[in-house]
């Protein structure tokens, strides 16, 4: 996965590639789909939700810069599988899920795979989460119209923020840095997530 999906295509921060290989995709997948864990692709984990694929995953990783001092917030559990690398990546990492079966498979999951630094919240992530605030970095992986605002403003001085930014059917991921003078963008790789739902989001009907 990390030779052929990851390097071959251009992935190459050594720290994203070494926490893609320690993470056990395997313990965060559905056991149907095990055998499947290590293909190129997003796979269902239930609820209508997807574990995003490998590539993905450690794009975000690797615009995100981190070195290992930060706290991260990670918008949409699904898995946990986000989290897990993101937790070999950063100091600290809180992660916000807004379906509750969900956010308790990965805390199950985070918790087999070692991962106990993780703290997984349950409600919704368009609206950060203020009381952990601010973050160094914030990756979302779900869909959103514009970059969620209270995201944007829970991020400290020259933080980061990684959302993939389009319609319902269709996105860019964007690198977003908070400056004293205001955001300042850069579009990344073309992708398809399911849609961030909430205030700062799509609504859910
Ligand atoms: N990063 C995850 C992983 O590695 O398994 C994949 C996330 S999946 C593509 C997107 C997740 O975002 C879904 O589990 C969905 O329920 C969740 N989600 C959507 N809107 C949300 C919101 N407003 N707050 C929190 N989670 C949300």
């Amino acid at each position: 996965m990390v030779e052929h999906q990851l390097r071959q295509r251009g992935i190459s921060d050594e720290r994203v590639l070494l926490a893609m290989e320690r993470v056990p995709r395997e313990l965060f997948v559905p056991e149907e789909s095990r055998q499947y864990a290590y293909e190129d692709g997003a796979l269902p984990i239930g609820h209508g939700q997807t574990i995003s694929q490998p590539f993905i995953v450690a794009t975000i990783g690797a615009l995100l810069a981190l070195d290992g001092h930060e706290r991260v917030l990670d918008v949409g559990t699904g898995s946990g599988y986000q989290a897990a690398v993101l937790a070999e990546l950063a100091r600290e990492v809180v992660t916000i899920e807004r379906v509750p079966e969900l956010a308790e498979g990965a805390r199950i999951a985070l918790a087999k795979a070692g991962y106990d630094r993780v703290e997984v919240r349950i409600g919704d992530g368009s609206l950060g989460v203020p009381d952990r605030a601010p973050f160094s970095a914030i990756a979302v992986a779900a869909a959103a119209p514009t970059v969620p605002h209270a995201l944007y403003s829970q991020l400290e001085e020259g933080g980061r923020l990684v959302v993939p930014r389009g319609s319902r059917w269709g996105q860019e991921l964007v690198l977003v840095v908070r400056t004293p003078t205001g955001p300042q963008e850069r579009g990344s790789v073309a992708c398809r997530f399911v849609p961030l739902l909430g205030k700062g989001g799509f609504a859910s009907t």
